[in-house]
Parts: structure tokens; sequence; C-alpha cells
């Protein structure tokens, strides 16, 4: 029998499928024999305290290699999850992750800077990517992280945990569904009093100052809760401590922004100030509001609204830290097994790189 190109084609797909097939039934009745296995590339807060306990209690997920700088931390972390030494890496030696195929995918969990040089060796590699936010520290670097991965056929989800959190897809169901009528303004902020000495106060490293760090919480919402892409940006950015903490980012960060639809978002961002442990954001709308405070911790997040024509809302967050790294591990899983895009891809991190340069440069600090 001879087959056309057409033909080939046909069977490559139904083959890859075919292939694809056993681990998604077994994702749909919860028991996926083969894991999606992933590597860690930092052992840092983030890694150790919350994603990787979120791949343990995934259905999908296995963690099978690591990256690290500190061989000593990375031995006691790869006993815990039980990955064989010739599976941890270095910084130096992280190329060679291409030829273990034990690993499907990295989370990569870097001071931001690292994201973009990570996310493209990787992507060479053959793996697919989950890397935190900020998705890099400028927009070309983004652009870059985008073409390695579409070059090398390969997933890049960024890490925005909040989007894959019930109350918040709540709070956006409330707002679609005209439960409050036409948007009219939102108010959000988050930040923390940060210690002296952390790499996010080393502008080579953190690219920025708190914008960055959790401004850019504010931000993704807003756009997400609009379903907007912002217009016009106004901002400012000051420093108030000048304890030596400030010497390389700014301090506070704060911005309007004007959606097509004339929706106005006001925000700030602080590395000087308490915004109560977990930021928060009000929508006002012409028949109501919703509002979320903490809106952005691992866990906790409350959601209150009151609507034209119910009840009102009063929904605590239902589960705890670490379900959102639980569903952002399977979600990846999921994509590549099925040969879909990440809810949150490579273009999600870009757009909100953009409005912060904007930001930046409004506020009169170079842009990014
Ligand atoms: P962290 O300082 O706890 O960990 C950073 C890791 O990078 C450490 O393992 C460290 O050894 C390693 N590293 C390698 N080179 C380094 C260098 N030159 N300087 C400093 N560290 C270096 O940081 P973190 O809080 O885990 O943050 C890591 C990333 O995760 C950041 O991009 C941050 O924005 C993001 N993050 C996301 C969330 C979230 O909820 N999605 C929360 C916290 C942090």
């Amino acid at each position: 029998m001879k087959l056309t190109r057409r033909d080939f084609s046909r069977l490559s797909a139904m083959t890859a499928l075919a292939a694809a097939l056993p681990k998604m039934e077994a994702l749909e009745s919860g028991l996926a024999a083969q894991k999606f296995c992933w590597g860690i590339v930092g052992l840092g807060r983030i890694s150790m305290g919350h994603f990787m306990p979120g791949v343990e209690l995934s259905k999908t997920g296995k963690i099978t290699a690591l990256v690290s700088g500190h061989r000593e931390k990375a031995e006691k972390q790869a006993a815990q999850y039980n990955v064989p030494s010739p599976s941890i890496y270095s910084y130096e030696n992280f190329d060679e992750i291409r030829q273990n195929q034990e690993i499907d995918a990295v989370y990569i969990a870097l001071p931001n800077s690292m994201h973009a040089e990570y996310t493209i060796r990787a992507a060479k590699a053959g793996k697919h990517v989950l890397c935190e936010k900020p998705m890099a520290t400028s927009v070309a670097e983004c652009k870059a992280m985008i073409e390695a991965c579409r070059k090398a056929k390969v997933k890049l989800m960024i890490a925005y945990r909040c989007q894959y959190n019930p109350v918040h897809l709540k709070a956006i169901e409330l707002i679609r569904s005209g439960a409050i009528g036409q948007v009219q303004t939102i108010e959000s902020g988050f930040g923390f009093p940060i210690q002296a000495g952390e790499w996010r106060l080393n502008k080579k490293l953190a690219g920025g100052g708190p914008l960055m760090d959790v401004g850019i919480y504010s931000l993704n919402a807003c756009r997400y809760l609009t379903g907007e892409e912002p217009g016009e940006i106004k901002a400012n950015a000051s420093t108030i401590d000048h304890d030596g903490r400030f010497d390389q980012v700014e301090e506070n960060d704060g911005w309007t922004m004007k959606f097509p639809s004339g929706i106005l978002a006001s925000c700030t961002t602080t590395y000087g100030g308490d915004t109560g442990g977990g930021g928060f954001f009000k929508v006002h709308g012409s028949k109501g509001w919703i509002a979320m405070e903490p809106a952005f911790p691992y866990q906790g997040k409350h959601l209150t609204a009151h609507v034209g024509d119910g009840p009102d809302v009063d929904m605590p967050e239902p589960d705890h830290d670490p379900a959102d790294f639980v569903r952002q591990a399977d979600h990846l899983a999921e994509c590549v097994w099925g040969n879909h895009e990440p809810k949150t891809p490579g273009e999600e991190g870009l757009r909100d790189t953009e409005a912060m340069s904007q930001i930046y440069s409004s506020a009169g600090l170079k842009g990014l």
C-alpha cells in the first residue's frame, strides 16, 4: 500500500494520540499510571515549600530531577523525593538534562533575571517549561523564550497560580455573568516590608522592585477580571526609607490603567508597607461589587460580593496550600498529554511584562 503525504501525517497524528490516550484516560480516572516527570530548577522557598509538595499531591506528577548550585541541599531533597543521584544537576551541567528521558518538564524557580536563560536552555534540551512569574526581566527576553519553545515544539506555561484558583475563578465568573453589572473601577494592592539582603533588592537579579515581585499580581488580576488589555497607563514610583535596602530598586509603585471599555484600575505595590499579608482587590460595578481580601496569599483567600439580583456571596477559599500548585502541575501535564496550549502561556507573561515596562517608563524609571 502506497501512503500519500496526507495519509502519513494523519497516521502520525493518530499514533501520537494513541500514545497520549492511556495517560489521558489514566488522568481522567485519577490514576496516572505513567507519571509526568518534573525537573526542579532552583531549590528555594517556592519550589521546596510549595511546588514540590504540590507535585507530590498531584494526580499526574512525580519529581525525577533536581538542578541546584548546592549539592548538599539537593541531596537532601533527592532523598526526600526518591530522585536518583545521577539526576541531580548543577547550573553548569544543566544542558545534560537533554539525555535524561525521565524528565518531561522543568519548573523554573530562580531569581527573575535567570528565567529566560534556563527556559531557553530547557527548550533546547527538548523539555516543556513551567516558569515562575515574573516571566523575565525584559520584553525582549519574553519574546525570545516564546520563540525558543515554539521552535523546540515544547509547551511554555507561566506560573500564574491565581488563574487556577477557585476563588479567583468565581470572581471572574461573577463579572462575566453580569452579576455586578458593568464594571466601572477596580482597586488593588499587594506588598510587604522586605528584609535587607534579599536578591529581590538586587536590580540585576530582580529586574525591578515590588512591581516585578508582587505588584504583578494586581496587574494580572486587573487583566483577567476585566478580560481586557490595558490601554493608557500612568504611574509613579517612590522611595521613602533611605536605609540601604532601596539603593538599586524602588520601594513603592502606583499606577492607573484605562481599559478599552473605559474601566479604570488603580493599583499600588510596596516593599515598605504591610498590605495585610495577602493583598486585595475591589471591583465596583453598576449593580454591585466584588471584594477579595486577602486576595493573593497561598491560602486563606476570601471573596465577598454584593450582587444586583441575588444573595450576597461569601466564599472562603475551599482548599489549602499547596492546592494552587497541584492544579498548575496537573494542568501542564494535561496540556502536554492532550497537546493543547496552557491557560497561561508565554504570551500571558509577555503582556504583563509589556505593561510593567510601560509602568516603569511612565514612572520615570527605565522600562523593561
Ligand atoms: P528564593 O531566594 O527562595 O530561591 C531562589 C533559588 O534560586 C535558590 O534556590 C537559590 O539558591 C537559587 N539561585 C541560583 N542562582 C542564584 C543567585 N545568583 N542569587 C540568588 N539565588 C540564586 O526565591 P523564591 O522566593 O523561591 O523565588 C523564586 C522565583 O519564584 C522568583 O522568580 C519569584 O518571583 C517566584 N515566586 C513565585 C511565587 C508564586 O506564588 N508564584 C512565590 C514566590 C516566588
